[in-house]
Formats: structure tokens, sequence, C-alpha cells
């Protein structure tokens, strides 16, 4: 067996501990003689792994008891049109802070619900930079401000917390959350699709302010609706069991780890070491503004773009996977969510400053 390091954007490498386990229990479940898979998501075995993982997150993300979290589906896609269907509360109007192509898909759906005023865009610099605070153009009214910490395309992040007030701040937290400790309380809506950060694709993640919950917008699917899931405890339907099991072995992977901190710690110099790999050459080339650039998603040019196909061609024969930028942007794009191996960044900056030597 060989396994690459693979800088897919997402879905994303799992710990190989955590692969490793599931492929342990993969028959029999810690004497249930059945897979999580064929598990009744009501029983007590599927029930104690729900709340396991459920405690840990909340441990991890030091989440308060102001806060509920859900575990559903349909992606942070979904979330796009559910954020405005829980949080509008008979207001019209919410604001959006536009950031990059995330953003714009946020901005789009709310657009069909409410009326969106965009607080602050980065969009002149082409997404390589956020707006700064005292640039937002905020409304005391809004019934909540959106914006997107992470930009996982443009490899843009935000350096600070956007202040809003008493107006319910909503992050996108996709391609960031668990990748280093957040305050969780000053957050009225969290949410992350799972397929970067937490575990498979299918499971989405949503942290919600409780005080937030129970007023939705007429005709809100009832699976959407935030009050009535959480009174179900995620599970008004069958939820999606796999993954949320697996998402609770990566969490448990992660207090192993030593916790969001350390994992603060391993990520920045991660994402130190390979952009300085890259800022070291004029050979590669990041445009983000050095204030914002991602931890977890760093996209980089090439000199000469002719160059792309061989470069993707040789990294794929060192094990270096998945680096093709997107097709939005070009170039080439490693993602390194927390379950990227530091020996996996070595080996890509080891690669690059050989493939220059060659080519450059
Ligand atoms: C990947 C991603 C999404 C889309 O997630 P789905 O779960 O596929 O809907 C949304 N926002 C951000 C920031 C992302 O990185």
């Amino acid at each position: 067996m060989s396994r690459v390091f693979n800088f897919s954007a997402g879905p994303a490498m799992l710990p190989q501990a955590v692969l490793e386990q599931a492929r342990e229990e993969m028959l029999d479940w810690r004497g249930s003689g059945m897979s999580v898979m064929e598990m009744s998501h009501r029983g007590k075995e599927f029930m104690s792994i729900a709340e396991q993982a459920s405690a840990d997150l909340c441990e991890l993300m030091a989440i308060p008891d102001s806060h509920e979290i859900l575990f559903l589906q349909g992606g942070a896609s979904s979330q796009f049109a559910a954020v405005p269907m829980n949080l509008l509360r008979g207001n019209s109007k919410a604001d959006y802070i536009n950031t990059g192509a995330w953003s714009k898909k946020a901005i789009a759906e709310a657009g069909r619900y409410c009326e969106v005023n965009v607080a602050g865009s980065s969009e002149d610099s082409k997404f390589t930079t956020v707006p700064k605070q005292p640039d937002l153009n905020l409304q005391a009214d809004a019934a909540y401000v959106h914006y997107t910490p992470n930009e996982t395309i443009g490899g843009v992040e935000f350096p600070y917390l956007p202040e809003t007030g008493d107006v319910p701040l909503v992050a996108d937290m996709s391609s960031t959350i668990l990748s280093r400790p957040i305050d969780v309380s000053k957050f009225g809506v969290i949410y992350a699709g799972a397929q970067k950060n937490i575990g498979p694709a299918g499971l989405t993640v949503v942290i919600v302010r409780k005080d937030l919950m129970g007023e939705v917008l007429d005709g809100t699917p009832s699976m959407m609706n935030y009050q009535i899931q959480a009174d179900n405890s995620s599970m008004y339907n069958t939820p999606p069991t796999y993954s949320w099991y697996l998402a609770g072995l990566v969490f448990a992977w992660i207090k192993d780890q030593g916790g969001l901190q350390k994992m603060a710690e391993i990520n920045k110099r991660k994402a130190d070491k390979l952009y300085a790999a890259i800022d070291g050459s004029d050979f590669y080339a990041n445009p983000v503004d050095p204030d914002c650039r991602s931890w977890m998603n760093v996209p980089f040019t090439l000199a000469n773009p002719d160059l792309d196909a061989t470069f993707l061609e040789e990294a794929k024969a060192e094990g270096l996977m998945t680096l093709k930028g997107h097709r939005s942007v070009g170039g080439m794009r490693a993602s390194i969510y927390n379950a990227m191996p530091e020996a996996g960044i070595d080996t890509l900056v080891a690669f690059m400053a050989e493939f220059e030597k060659r080519h450059g």
C-alpha cells in the first residue's frame, strides 16, 4: 500500500490514524457485530457515537451553552439558503461581505430570500485581500452579517474577526473550521461542509446561537429549520451516520494531537514553510496580500505557465497529488488542511526547489 500526499481542496485527506481505526472497526464496531453503516440511528450504539462526537466538538471548540451543535446534510451550499430562512426573523435585510467565489454564491442564494447589502468587497483587488473593518458599510438594522473567513479558491482569509455590534455574525467556515481556536460566543451561526477539515462529504456542521432559532421564513422546509433539527437532536430524518462517525474519529484525533491550539501551531508552521518557498523564488508567486494569506489553501503560479502540465506530471510522480489550481484561477493550489502531514509540505517544498533548478 502506498499513500500519496493529496493536496485536494475537498474532499481532502483524512488522518491516516482515523482511516486505520475505521478499517479496524469496519465489520464489527466494538463488539456490536455490525458496521456503523448498518446501525439504526436510534439504537444505543449509534446514539453513543453521535453524542461522543458532539461532546468532543464542543470541547475542542469550547462551544458555550448558548450555542447548539447540529449535524446536518446538504453541504455548506444548503446553508446559503438555510441562513436567511432561519435568521431573517421578520427582517428583510442582511449584510454580506464579498471576498471571493464562495461569498458570491452565498450572496446569490440569499438574494432569493432577502435584500442583500454588500457591506464590503475586495473584488477590485481580484480578491487578493479582504476589506478592512473601518471600510465595512454595515447596517445597524440588518438581520445578520455573513462572511467567509477563508476563501478556499482564492486562498485569502480574514486576519480579523468582523465587529458587528448587536447584529449576529454568520460565518461559512467550511475550509477553516478546526484549524485554530476561535471564540464561538462571537458568532450567531458557524457552518461548514465536512469534507475539508472535519470528515467525509455528506455531513454539514452548524453551530447556532440558541436564541436565534425558532422563527423561520414561511415555507422553510422542516429539514432546514434549525429549531426542528435541534429539537430532534439532528435526527429529524436519518442522518448521515457513517460521516458523523468518521467526524467523531477526527475530533478524537485532533484531541490526541493536543487540540486546536496545537493544530494552529502546526498549521501556521506548515503554511509559513510553503509561503517562504514561494516568496524565496522568482519562479513561483502568490498574489495574496501577506496579511490575508490562507493557512489552508495556498494558490501559486509558475513564472512560465507553459510548464504547468509538466509540474503537475512530475509532482504526481513524487506522490504529490491534486495540485492543479481551481479552473477559475489557474496555476497551482496546495490545500493543506489539518490532516496534511508536515512531511507533505516538506516533500512539496523540496520538489518545488528541485523543479525550479531543472526548469527555471
Ligand atoms: C467547499 C466550500 C463550500 C461548498 O461546500 P459544499 O459542502 O460542497 O456545499 C462552501 N463554502 C466554502 C468556503 C467552501 O470551501
